[in-house]
Order: C-alpha cells, then structure tokens, then sequence
C-alpha cells in the first residue's frame, strides 16, 4: 500500500502556546498531527500574561475555553505604572461593561497556566502524537510534502510544517534567514501570590524595585541595541527606555530619586 501526501501527519515544531494552539486546530479541522519538542518535558517557564477578549474567543475555538476561564484571574481595572517613578500613565476600565461589550473578559493567567489548558486539550484529542527530546535541526520540501530531520538523525516524513519553534525559530531561519531583532527593551517580570497582597497592592520587599532598575540597564547596555536609534522624548523609540534607564540610572548610584532626574530631561510628570 503506498502513503499518499493526505494519508500523512502535519509536523508543529515546537510545543509552547503556539505549537500547541496550531497542533489543537489541526486536529479540529480532521489532520492528524505530530508536535516535535526540542525540551525533554512539556512546560511552560514564565510569569503572568494578558488574555484580552480575544483570547477567550481563541481558546473556545478550539475548545478548551472553560480551562482557561477557571484558571485566570479577573480585574475590573487594568493599570500602568511607569517602571521609574511608579507615576500611573493609564488606567482602563475592565469589569462588567467591558465584559458585556466585548462578549468575553480581560483576564491575567500564569503563563504555565495558559499552557496547562491547551495541553489538556491536547491530550483530551487523542489524536496528537508527541514527541518530546527532540529538535527540529533541517527541512527539506518537495512538491509531495515536506521531510523534517531532526537532531538525532531521523527524518519525518510528513504533509506540511508549522514553525512554531519560538524567536529563534530555526524553521524561519531555513525559510526567511533573518536573525531575531534585539529592541533593547527589557522587561522584569513577577508573580505576587494573593496571600501577599495587601489592599489592592502587592508589597515589594524593600530595595526591589531599584535593585530590577539597575539590573535592567546592566541588562540594556549588555543587548546589541539597534541601529539608528533616537533617543530624547519619544516614549516609543525602540532602545529609549534601556538607553533612558542607563542615563538616569547610572549602576553606582541608587534610584532613589529618578522623578527628579527624569523633569530635568523634561519628562516631569505635572
Ligand atoms: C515579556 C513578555 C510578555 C508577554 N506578555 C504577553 C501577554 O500578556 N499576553 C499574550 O498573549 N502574549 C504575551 N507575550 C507573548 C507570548 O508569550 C508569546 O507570543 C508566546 O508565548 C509565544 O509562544 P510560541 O509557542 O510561539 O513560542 P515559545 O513559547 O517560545 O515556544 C517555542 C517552543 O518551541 C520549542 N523549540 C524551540 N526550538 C525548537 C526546535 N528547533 N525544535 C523543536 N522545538 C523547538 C521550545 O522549547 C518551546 O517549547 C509576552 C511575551 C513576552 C516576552
């Protein structure tokens, strides 16, 4: 009996957020479905994430909507700080209107927890196979399909490929050939349990926040920053903010009194 190009699986590469979502659609849409992953375990590392509206719609769609509800966590605001002198630059309504209007709500989730409910819909399917410990290292395509090699030497033979190996995804690499672009923005992320939040506001040891300032420009001044980058009032230049940190924030000194510097930069809050 031969194999014909519809007879064979779709091979994901990469078994994170994206691998999983895409693995999930497939099978819903009747593919059968082989997900490579290069870590020896399924998981997900990381902090917390948004879920706007949207995402709910995305999770129903491929049925795993209710995990993902009774995982997040609902806010009636959403609020931003500035990450130097904590003034609030935005503050936007999130409870029962905008729950009505936009048909599903803003949550938070840990990232690990997002995962947890995509995989278990995964695993529910019955239908995905996977194949943990190993990385995608070379693809080759013809007009019947497409042949991923992996780092052990074997080679899936398989209908098409879906590159969702990550930002240093080695499928674009092969296919596009550009490297990934370093902004220069860094980000300090952290997950404050409920027990440890007092009146609305989780409380940071003392020292946190300078001590992530400083980390974050040694950070900043470590990343290739790129190239033609204009640094002054425009708060979304790519680079300003490591490049705005390292200038008022300098390692020796302690933030202690970054408002003041920032209105000598003419970034005074009113
Ligand atoms: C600081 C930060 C905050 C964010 N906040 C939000 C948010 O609030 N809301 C939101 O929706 N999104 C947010 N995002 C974006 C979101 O997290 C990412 O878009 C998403 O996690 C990407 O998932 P992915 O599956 O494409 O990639 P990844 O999560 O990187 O997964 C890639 C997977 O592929 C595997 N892999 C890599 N190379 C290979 C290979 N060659 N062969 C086999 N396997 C391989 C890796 O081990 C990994 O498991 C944020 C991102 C960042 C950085």
């Amino acid at each position: 009996m031969t194999t014909t190009p519809s007879d064979l699986p779709v091979l994901v590469a990469g078994g994170g957020i994206g691998g999983l979502a895409a693995a999930l659609a497939l099978v819903r849409q009747g593919f059968r479905v082989k997900v490579l992953e290069q870590a020896a375990e399924l998981g997900e590392i990381g902090a917390g994430m948004q879920l706007g509206p949207n995402a709910f719609h995305a999770f129903d769609a491929l049925g795993v909507g209710e995990q993902a509800r009774k995982r997040a966590v609902y806010t009636d605001f959403m609020v931003m700080h500035d990450a130097i002198d904590e003034y609030q630059v935005g503050k936007i309504p999130t409870g029962e209107a905008f729950r009505q209007r936009f048909g599903n709500p803003y949550a938070v989730i840990h990232r690990a927890d997002a995962h947890t409910s995509l995989l278990e819909g995964v695993q529910a399917s019955g239908q995905i196979e996977f194949v943990t410990s190993t990385r995608v290292a070379r693809v080759e395509q013809d007009a019947n399909g497409v042949t991923v090699h992996d780092q052990h030497g074997n080679a899936h033979r398989v209908r098409a490929l879906i590159g969702a190996d990550g930002v240093k995804s080695v499928v674009r690499q092969q296919f596009v050939g550009d490297e990934a672009r370093v902004t220069g923005h860094v980000v300090y992320r952290a997950v404050v349990d409920k027990a440890d939040q007092h009146l609305g506001r989780p409380q940071l040891p003392p020292g946190a926040l300078p001590a992530a300032r400083r980390r974050a420009v040694q950070r900043g001044r470590d990343l290739p920053q790129p190239r033609n980058r204009r640094v002054g009032r425009d708060r979304g230049q790519p680079g300003r903010s490591a490049e705005l940190l390292s200038r008022l924030v300098p390692e020796s000194a302690p933030a202690d009194r970054p408002a003041q510097k920032l209105e000598a930069l003419g970034h005074g809050r009113p």
